[in-house]
């Protein structure tokens, strides 16, 4: 999240983010396994003003647990 300026897509700096959990209610859980005890794993989320264009970033809590679990795996 640390270089989400410019936009990638129109070019412009007029970018809001804001955090959200990756899953509950009725979704699909969409960072499965990367949970802590009693959180569920967040998203930032940016969007820009100018074009829309919305992106999700992993948190650093959810990232941290990539490596530990078998759930996920290497490209
Ligand atoms: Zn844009």
């Amino acid at each position: 999240m640390t270089n989400a300026k410019p936009c990638p897509e129109c070019g412009q700096k007029n970018l809001f983010v804001t955090t959200t959990n990756s899953g509950g209610g009725y979704g699909p859980m969409l960072l499965p396994k990367l949970s802590g005890f009693f959180t569920t794993a967040k998203f930032e989320v940016v969007v820009c003003a100018d074009c829309g264009l919305t992106r999700f970033f992993a948190s650093t809590e959810a990232r941290n647990r990539l490596a530990t679990t078998s759930n996920w795996r290497h490209l």
